[in-house]
């Protein structure tokens, strides 16, 4: 395997960053995920677009132009051979003596990884459903920008696997659900509405979620941006998440409690195809 840091292809065991990396120390660095299917990243504008309001955010200047950035990126997928996986990019500020305030004149690190995917394993899995629990949403109040500043996730779904669960759902303080753990969440209610948190509410714009409510306007599914309860979600017709990594996953047991009858549901499923099959007909452009 290669990895891409700061201007070179290195084999993924020797790759490095620096010890005063600021990424390392203070969590200043973004990254995006793409999921890439037969070879071509997926959703490649949206993930772009949202790279730069990230390094916008935090006044981070972009390493490279979008074009060059295209190429390293390919470059990548090919020197490991990715037909079906994932692309990891990240940017920090850069190196400098650690002190808090932003350094003058440093260029940002640059990190680039990619890795296969079972879509075989992942499909079984969608075909069962995931177990989530609950977890106080505990994140800062910029969770909009896709910052590696990722401890209270990682401390979360870590509770979540040692509960025999895969991810989490965040709960807001007026018992709201947030997100998942690194996917949006939703809802089918018992008029059979799709119900997800708005992008007001400190939440991150999924780039799949983005795509999922394109596809949604060519349904007569109805959609509401509108935050729900954990009650609302426990009775729910369906529970679902969606990421770039899971793409759409069916939640069926949350907390220990089922969800309907602890399968699946019909949109979820079809959604999670009609997903699968946009994104693989507009990867790469
Ligand atoms: N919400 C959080 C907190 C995430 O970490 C992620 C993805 O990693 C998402 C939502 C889904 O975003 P996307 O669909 O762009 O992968």
């Amino acid at each position: 395997r290669f990895a891409y840091v700061d201007g070179r292809y290195i084999r993924h065991g020797d790759a490095c960053v620096h010890i005063e990396d600021r990424g390392y120390q203070f969590a200043d660095a973004v990254y995006e995920v793409w999921s890439v299917f037969d070879g071509r990243l997926a959703d490649t504008q949206g993930h772009l677009d949202r790279l730069d309001r990230s390094l916008k955010s935090l006044r981070i200047n972009a390493p490279m132009s979008r074009a060059a950035l295209m190429v390293v990126l390919y470059e990548v997928i090919r020197r490991n051979r990715i037909k079906e996986g994932m692309v990891y990019l990240q940017v920090s500020r850069g190196v400098a003596a650690r002190d808090h305030f932003f350094p003058a004149g440093v260029k940002p690190t640059l990190v680039i990884t990619a890795r296969a995917v079972d879509r075989e394993a992942a499909a079984v899995k969608a075909r069962m459903g995931i177990k989530v629990i609950t977890q106080p949403d505990i994140r800062w109040g910029r969770c909009d920008i896709k910052t590696v500043g990722l401890l209270p996730n990682v401390l979360a779904k870590q509770a979540a696997k040692d509960a025999g669960a895969s991810d989490v759902l965040f709960v807001d303080k007026d018992d709201f659900i947030t997100e998942g753990g690194s996917a949006n969440a939703y809802i089918v209610d018992d008029a059979g509405v799709i119900r997800t948190r708005s992008l007001k509410s400190n939440i991150l714009a999924g780039i799949t979620r983005a795509q999922l409510l394109k596809i949604l306007k060519t349904t007569d599914i109805e959609l509401r941006e509108e935050a729900f309860t954990v009650a609302e979600t426990l009775a729910a017709r369906e529970v679902f998440i969606t990421a770039a990594t899971s793409l759409v996953m069916p939640v069926v047991e949350i907390d220990g409690h089922r969800i309907a009858d602890g399968k699946p549901g019909p949109v979820a499923t079809s959604l999670r195809e009609a997903y699968i099959q946009q994104a693989t007909k507009t990867a790469g452009i």
